[in-house]
């Protein structure tokens, strides 16, 4: 699957080699609480690929090997191992981060468009007139008083944000930055480093994988010391 990525900046300790915190735009929050919402089944699937889902992994196996004549006829596998995700979150960042500036796509046929009524939530819906896929996006208008939230995801932009290494989420404050760096009893500030990083999907499951585990994530990710 196709997907862009999001960036943020590091602070990082040259001295301790830690990241200090991390300044990152709306997407990057947005990415990061969106894993919130993900079904247990799809972080699996996610982790699994590199092998690192431990015993969970097993008990995903376990679904996809049961013979289908164990299952209740009313039951399918996929249910379980493919759950859909939660309405509204179609845009999840971490399976399609080019499509975090939308709240709610719809999808019409671009070949019958002029002369279909048709619309579909889902672009793998296939248009009944001519069987192709509905994958023209058709713009959404909310009713009046709900029309604000045309910038999508679930923050607002209107602010930079602050993430610390553990993943403790603030809108970002110069004050509260000079507070931090006291906190983190930085004396010598030469040894600080910026660095731009991109978070791709990559990144995104090595980041998964280390929030489940580890209190310094960032730093997990990416200043690579294991
Ligand atoms: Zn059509």
């Amino acid at each position: 699957m196709a997907c862009s990525t999001v960036s943020m900046k590091l602070l990082i300790d040259s001295e301790s080699k830690r990241v200090l915190f991390a300044e990152a735009s709306k997407e990057t929050v947005d990415f990061l609480f969106y894993i919130l919402s993900l079904p247990v089944a799809t972080v699996i699937r996610l982790l699994r690929k590199q092998g690192m889902a431990g015993s969970l992994e097993n008990l995903y196996a376990s679904v996809e090997n049961l013979n289908e004549s164990y299952i209740q006829p009313s039951q399918t596998k996929e249910t379980l191992l493919k759950p859909s995700l939660p309405v509204g979150i179609s845009s999840v960042p971490l399976l399609r981060m080019n499509n975090t500036t939308t709240g709610r796509n719809y999808y019409t046929c671009n070949q019958c468009r002029y002369n279909s009524t048709r619309v579909s939530d889902d672009p793998s819906a296939i248009c009944p007139a001519c069987s192709r896929k509905m994958e023209m996006v058709v713009p959404y208008v909310a009713p009046p008083g709900k029309e604000k939230s045309t910038e999508g995801g679930f923050v607002k932009g209107v602010v930079t944000y602050m993430i610390m290494d553990n993943l403790v989420v603030n809108p970002m404050s110069t004050i509260s930055s000079i507070t931090l760096l006291n906190k983190f009893n930085i004396k010598n500030v030469l040894n600080l480093l910026e660095m731009e990083v991109t978070l791709g999907m990559e990144e995104a499951v090595k980041l998964l994988k280390a929030s489940l585990q580890s209190e310094k994530v960032l730093t997990d990710v990416f200043l690579d010391c294991k």
